[in-house]
């Protein structure tokens, strides 16, 4: 199978240039912060305190995800329930980067992530795809971006959305995450030794997507 894994910061741009890729490709785009933020909206829902690890732990046995791909876009499944919408406020992606950090929550969600990625080709977007869940993938990218950058993307992809938020605390959310990701004990976000950098900040989609597509095809011919 092949396996291709793009981590880095938030905002960076990984899951627009995933899905590209993937459409072009025919690979299936594996969106893994989805399952952190489906845990993290299960724990805000229960009103459950987000450094509460115990009794996020002790959730883990009543959850139940799953991905499933309509018309080529994941949705995520939380006890049956589509909940790919709700995961995307500002709040959840907080209680997503909190529950994140507890080793019981990586572990939970290991085989899920690993099974996809057996049964399919995938380009997975995370924070410890290349590190940790695919140590041998095909191809990996750590994508960055400038903070300012990403914040004004997040910004308005929020907007869009109908969420009303001011540029100033997407960009303060987005560097408390990631220092809370990149410092953390486990899996922290950071690139594996193997990965190969991709500067998001200048380059528009198409270019993006088009050069990462040219480096994806000649690992693959390189390793026939
Ligand atoms: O990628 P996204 O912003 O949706 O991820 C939400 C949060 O989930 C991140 O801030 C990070 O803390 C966590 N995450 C992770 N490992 C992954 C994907 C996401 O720790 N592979």
């Amino acid at each position: 199978m092949i396996n291709i894994a793009i981590d880095g910061p938030s905002g960076a741009g990984k899951s627009t240039i995933a899905k590209a890729v993937a459409k072009k490709k025919g690979y299936i785009y594996v969106d893994t912060g989805a399952l952190y933020r489906s845990i993290g909206l299960w724990v805000a829902r229960k009103g459950i305190a987000k450094d509460d690890k115990g009794s996020v732990i002790a959730e883990l046995g009543n959850i139940t995800l799953e991905l499933k791909y309509v018309e080529g876009t994941q949705r995520v499944y939380l006890n049956g329930e589509d909940v790919s919408d709700d995961i995307r406020t500002p709040e959840i992606s907080m209680y997503a980067s909190a529950v994140s950090a507890i080793p019981e929550v990586r572990a939970f969600l290991l085989d899920l992530q690993r099974d996809m990625a057996k049964k399919h080709n995938v380009i997975m977007d995370g924070r410890d795809i290349g590190t940790v869940i695919l140590p041998d993938a095909t191809v990996k990218f750590f994508m960055t971006a400038s903070p300012e950058g990403r914040a004004r993307r997040r910004h308005k992809e929020l907007l869009e959305k109908g969420i009303d938020t001011s540029y100033e605390d997407v960009l303060a959310d987005m560097i408390e995450r990631d220092k809370n990701d990149s410092t953390r004990d486990i899996a922290p976000a950071i690139a594996a030794e193997d990965a190969i950098h991709f500067d998001n900040s200048a380059e528009g989609i198409e270019q993006s997507v088009s050069e990462m597509i040219e480096i994806i095809d000649k690992v693959i011919e390189a390793k026939k």
